[in-house]
């Protein structure tokens, strides 16, 4: 019979079996953040729809197509976060953090919502792990900012990502080169996509992210494109410089992407991207990059930013195709017989405030638990059999050994504990 229900299109469940891991790896990455001095930012998850409107610019894609946007029934137009430096931004305006300290570092996980297309790795709920290090203007910023996404990464196991980097400048730099941009697509110009030729008008720098095959095609004819790094002022190639020069001494690998301009509008100077290029079409983990405007635009005081936000759906698929199997915990699983059941229940309560114990819930003979003992894979096996249960004694079998051993009740914890960390 098919379910009357379904999740909606583009979500999906997250069953015990990914769970699992995707919980071991937001462990790993709280444990990272804490050591690169990050604490976490709890935001909720719709906000005033102008606040992602007016931060990721109204020509993105994000606010023209794909944005989950409602009224509530107080009629105040809201939408589900696309993403989440607005909102933190937004945050750390309103709690007054910027007067209290100088820099501050912050890390977020949770779902974020795009009205996209469906496919492997994309999805309409999604999640995303990210970092925003708010009041440094410093390149040394930026280079902690990439340093700490792929040691995120690297906690996880995996090497051998590709991290792209450029300069997408100033705004008043971004101008003058989206000329150049335009003078150079000139040629083609009516042949494009309408994507790009609308863009060619509003922010001639997307036109260089189009994934339309028209497009490419058409750019093969023409000579190479203007680099935004040959352009930048006098400050921005500088911090450009320091960037890649920090990346090299703390031994970063990464490659000059000089089509690299990021989706959304307020990136400022370093942009950065990390693939992995055995996935495919979807190879983008993250990405991010430095938002110098931002805090002003949404009503604050000028205040630099850099940031980036790790797809997490596409990376657990990483760690999925790479063979990462999480470590269960050691079970111990308690039997009883008809007369032991209500002191298993109790000896099994008082294990569980240290170790992950099974016992049968349901009244099953003690043949049939021993057989499903056989079959759950638990490490230990601890027997209330009827005499030794009077004569103040428990066996405790341990698989991994092969032993058997009989001791008091009030012995086992300490046992069990030796045993696991020996
Ligand atoms: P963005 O800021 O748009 O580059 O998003 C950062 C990362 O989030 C991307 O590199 C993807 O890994 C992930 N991401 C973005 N949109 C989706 C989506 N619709 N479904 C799954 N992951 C996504």
């Amino acid at each position: 019979m098919a379910p009357k229900h379904q999740a909606p299109r583009g979500t999906r469940d997250l069953l015990p079996e990914d769970t699992a891991r995707w919980q071991w790896a937001e462990a790993r990455a709280r444990e990272v953040f804490s050591r690169y001095g990050y604490s976490e930012i709890r935001t909720p998850i719709f906000e005033d729809y102008e606040l992602f409107a007016r931060s990721s610019g109204e020509s993105s894609d994000v606010v023209q197509k794909e944005m989950y946007r409602f009224s509530d029934l107080g009629d105040r137009a809201l939408a589900l976060r696309p993403e989440n430096t607005a909102g933190v931004v937004r945050a750390y305006l309103e709690s007054g953090m910027g007067g209290r300290s100088r820099i501050h570092k912050l890390w977020y996980m949770g779902p974020m919502f795009r009205y996209g297309r469906p496919q492997k790795g994309r999805y309409r709920q999604f999640h995303q792990i990210g970092a925003e290090l708010i009041g440094s203007a410093a390149p040394g910023a930026d280079v902690e900012m990439i340093a700490l996404f792929v040691d995120l990464y690297r906690a996880w196991g995996i090497d051998g990502l590709t991290v792209a980097v450029n300069s997408v400048g100033t705004p008043a730099t971004r101008l003058a080169y989206g000329d150049l941009l335009r003078a150079w697509l000139a040629p083609v110009a009516t042949q494009l996509s309408a994507d790009s030729q609308a863009r060619l008008v509003t922010n001639p720098l997307r036109v260089l992210d189009t994934k339309s095959e028209v497009d490419l095609a058409l750019f093969q004819q023409l000579p190479a494109p203007p680099r935004m790094v040959d352009h930048l002022d006098a400050d921005s190639a500088d911090h450009w410089a320091a960037v890649c020069a920090g990346l090299d001494a703390v031994g970063v690998a990464y490659e000059v992407d000089h089509g690299l301009v990021r989706g959304l509008d307020y990136y400022t100077r370093t942009a950065f991207e990390v693939h992995d290029r055995t996935l495919g079409a979807q190879s983008a983990l993250g990405g991010g990059g430095r938002y110098d405007g931002l805090i002003e635009q949404l009503g604050g005081p000028p205040t630099p930013g850099v940031g980036f936000s790790i797809g997490q759906d596409r990376s657990m698929l990483v760690l999925q195709e790479r063979g990462l199997s999480v470590e269960n915990p050691t079970v111990v699983l308690v039997v009883a017989m008809d007369a032991t059941r209500t002191a298993a229940q109790t000896l099994a309560r008082e294990l569980r405030q240290e170790f992950a114990v099974e016992s049968d819930l349901e009244g099953r003979s003690f043949n049939a638990q021993m057989k499903a003992a056989g079959k759950s894979g638990a490490r230990f096996l601890v027997i209330l059999g009827e005499d030794e249960w009077q004569r103040g004694q428990v066996a405790i079998k341990d698989s991994k050994l092969g032993t058997q051993d009989v001791v008091a009740p009030s012995a086992l914890a300490a046992l069990l504990r030796s045993r696991i960390t020996a």
